[in-house]
């Protein structure tokens, strides 16, 4: 059993007090080793109702500019200062090395820095024409109950993302973690708790049945918002029920990311960025490269120097010095990478290199790369989610720019070219929100993210980020 100074209680959050819950308990467990980290009753319907209540009363009092800004860099400060020790939790419960647990607090934390540095874009503007003999202005006032509902794969990454426009925004917030990675989320309710002075009911945490949760969020009338992140089946199963009510959704779903490299590019900088993207989180990124397009030319030189990089990962638990690839999150995930890498082989592609993650007692897979992956492999139309390099050949722009964009997703894209001017034409015609230009850099709290297509709508992080829980209003007064 995990034991840790941040987590005091494991247990919901309702109205500023630990609550239990009286549901089918959760079991928490490390995709390291197997261990169970954590067992405790979960929540449904019941409290995730008193949690709405519970955010309801909190709306009834505003706060100023000002103490949301306190709030939000306060946040950013407790995170900093426990990145060591909320990393760990991380690691425990997702797998990802400690480091890069470490990395993910420190993003997490941007996003409440950047939101409190940028509060004031939220404050009152009064319009310089006075039309129908008015004074207008235009305030943005906070949307009403959000609710907030995160996957496993980034437990304090995507919860800041949504918390601190939310907070900017004075809204109140019920969230719910996924099952799988609670535990980080409760340090982090742990830490507000503590170090923070919220009103009751300002932030609440309702952990359990998802279906159960999410239902009763979706049909209540004072529930505005729902933003979510996760898959695009739950994503579509979510617009249907929030119909009935009309709420509000931002959505940040599935990705199937392609990575083109161009006979100009430079192979080394390329191979470097697509370890340092592809191998993240062991892989389950929504925008970890999930297509690596290569041009004909240089695809043999390309494959090598990335199997020449893969050969110096070491597989593991995160906890352990040296490990730089952790664990799947489950023998789910193991076994829908197994399923594209034996796909892709039966269909023709050569395994040109594989990882050693023999003899470990949780869910690993080993990082593996292939290359001639033909266009109608699995690998190429869903998202893996897990440590594999599916290398597919092109001839010329028009034909990789049409089978990059071949696909329902557009979350992520990443050009690699010596000619940049060609690859900004590349990109013109991509249909991914995010598309990099010789980087394998995923989001920032300073830009806007979010995804075309079935990857969603919305945005998250940067100025446009800000406005996701606000209502406008306009205010015309007679001159
Ligand atoms: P998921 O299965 O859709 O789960 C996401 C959240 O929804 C979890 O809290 C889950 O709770 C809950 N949930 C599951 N079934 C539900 C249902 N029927 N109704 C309401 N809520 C439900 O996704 P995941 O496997 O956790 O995450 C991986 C996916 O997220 C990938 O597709 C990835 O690309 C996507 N993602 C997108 C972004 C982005 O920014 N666009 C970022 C990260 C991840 P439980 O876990 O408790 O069941």
């Amino acid at each position: 059993m995990i034991e840790s100074p941040l987590l005091p209680r494991i247990a919901g959050y309702i109205g500023g007090q630990w609550s239990e819950g009286s549901a089918r308990p959760i079991t928490v467990t490390n995709p390291a080793n197997g261990e169970v980290l954590a067992e405790f009753p979960g929540m449904g319907e019941n409290e995730t109702l008193e949690a709405v209540r519970a955010a309801e009363g909190a709306l009834v009092e505003r706060a100023s500019l000002e103490k949301r800004r306190e709030w939000l860099l306060k946040i950013d400060e407790a995170l900093r200062a426990n990145r060591e020790e909320i990393g760990r939790i991380l690691t425990m419960e997702h797998g990802k090395p400690w480091a890069e647990a470490q990395g993910e607090v420190d993003y997490a934390a941007g996003f409440f820095r950047y939101c409190g540095e940028h509060i004031d874009e939220l404050g009152p503007r009064t319009l310089e024409e006075h039309p129908k003999n008015c004074t207008w202005t235009v305030y943005q006032r906070p949307a009403g109950v959000v609710a907030l509902s995160t996957p496993w794969n980034f437990p304090i990454g995507m919860i800041a993302k949504k918390l601190s426009a939310a907070l900017a925004a004075d809204c109140a917030s019920v969230i719910k973690p996924s099952s799988k990675t609670p535990l980080t989320m409760i340090a982090l309710f742990a830490l507000m708790d503590r170090e923070l002075d919220l009103p009751a009911g300002k932030v609440n945490l309702v952990m359990g049945s998802a279906g159960a949760i999410s239902d009763t969020l979706l049909k209540h009338p004072s529930v505005r918002v729902f933003s979510f992140t996760g898959s695009t089946e739950v994503g579509r199963e979510l617009i249907e029920k929030s119909a009935a009510g009309v709420k509000r959704l931002t959505l940040e779903l599935g990705g199937n990311a392609p990575f083109l490299v161009f006979d100009d590019a430079d192979l080394d900088a390329a191979a470097d960025n697509l370890m340092a993207n592809k191998f993240r989180g062991g892989g389950q990124t929504c925008v970890c490269a999930n297509r690596i397009f290569v041009h004909e030319r240089v695809a043999e030189a390309f494959a090598q120097k990335v199997a020449d990089r893969v050969a110096k990962l070491r597989v593991g638990d995160g906890l352990q010095e040296g490990v730089t690839i952790g664990p799947l999150i489950d023998e789910n995930a193991v076994d829908k990478v197994r399923r594209h890498v034996n796909d892709a082989v039966n269909k023709g592609a050569k395994k040109v290199a594989e990882g050693d993650a023999a003899d470990l007692p949780g869910t690993f897979y080993p990082p593996t790369v292939l290359l001639d992956v033909p266009g109608d492999a699995l690998c190429t139309v869903e998202e893996t989610f897990g440590p594999l390099v599916p290398m597919i050949t092109f001839r010329d722009d028009d034909e990789v720019v049409a089978a990059a964009n071949d696909t329902d997703y557009g979350l992520a894209s990443y050009v690699f070219t010596g000619d940049r001017e060609r690859g900004r034409r590349v990109i013109e015609r991509l249909q991914f929100a995010h598309a990099a230009l010789n980087s394998g850099t995923g989001p920032t709290p300073e830009a806007p993210f979010g995804g075309m297509k079935q990857s969603g709508f919305g945005r998250e992080g940067g100025i446009e980020g800000l406005f996701e829980f606000v209502e406008t209003q306009t205010v015309p007064e007679a001159d």
